[in-house]
């Protein structure tokens, strides 16, 4: 049975495009989604977010940023604070994505702050968890995804969870071509729905959306979302093409019927 959670579409555009093709690319999926049923934001870059808010205003499509700072203002040089994304109409920022997590070495600690500070500004943080190949093949996956929950999402109130994301990205499936199978990644998504049970209780476990995020691509995309645990998709590659990105908004709405 269809859950009431209305299904939610991510494009995390990266360290791609410039400012003129993501103009492009942001009016080419605002004018064509013609999707109603299915949520859709899309976070470019910071220094096109301008651009970006301007080009899907009076549209449905939402505006997301791929990172922010945990502080209000300051002496920190090159970070991005709530305020300055409140200012550009951001509705949704990812915190603790694996390549940050990997790359640049943030820690759940950070990711959790980075959740609290955005909530309090009014921002969706959409929150990433997810295992490395080594540990899943060591049977790690489920104590990792339950210490990074844990970490991430430390001490925030039952209200945050109204407003917060939580994406489950396994490292090994990003950007690879390489999927979870629709039952992998209802597994995990079931196993943290079982988390925020134990830790809040059964009715707001079954309210947070949970994306599945790897190598979502057209052709699987319908068959991801429509896993019972599983409440839409954050998309890297795939959502820097507008067709591409649109089939997987469409699947996502044929997802939820
Ligand atoms: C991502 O970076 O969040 C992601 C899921 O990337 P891709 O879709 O390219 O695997």
């Amino acid at each position: 049975m269809p859950s009431n959670r209305i299904k939610f579409v991510a494009g995390n555009w990266k360290m791609n495009l410039n400012c003129t093709s993501a103009q492009s690319l942001a009016r080419e999926i605002a004018a064509n989604n013609a999707v109603s049923q299915v949520e859709v934001a899309i976070c470019p870059a910071f220094v096109h977010l301008g651009t970006v808010a301007d080009a899907i205003r009076g549209s449905t499509v939402k505006l997301g940023a791929q990172n922010v700072y945990c502080e209000q203002d300051g002496a920190f040089t090159g970070e991005i604070s709530v305020s300055m994304l409140s200012d550009l109409r951001c509705q949704y920022v990812i915190v603790g994505h694996s390549e940050r997590r990997l790359i640049l070495g943030e820690d759940s600690r950070m990711v959790n702050a980075k959740a609290k500070i955005a909530l309090a500004a009014g921002i969706s943080p959409i929150i990433c968890v997810g295992e490395t190949l080594e540990q899943r093949e060591k049977g790690d996956t489920s104590d990792i995804i339950r210490q990074q929950m844990d970490g991430s999402l430390a001490g925030l109130e039952d209200a945050a969870f109204e407003r917060l994301v939580i994406a489950y990205e396994p490292v090994w499936a990003i950007g690879t071509g390489r999927t979870a199978s629709p039952q992998q990644a209802q597994d995990v998504h079931a196993d943290l729905r079982n988390w925020l049970t134990k830790r809040y209780n059964a009715g707001l476990s079954s309210r947070v959306r949970v994306l599945y995020g790897g190598s979502v691509k057209p052709d699987n995309a319908r068959e991801l979302m429509s896993q019972p645990d599983i409440d839409g998709a954050l998309v890297g590659g795939a959502s820097l093409k507008a067709d591409g990105f649109l089939q997987i908004i469409a699947g996502a709405a044929e997802a939820s019927k």
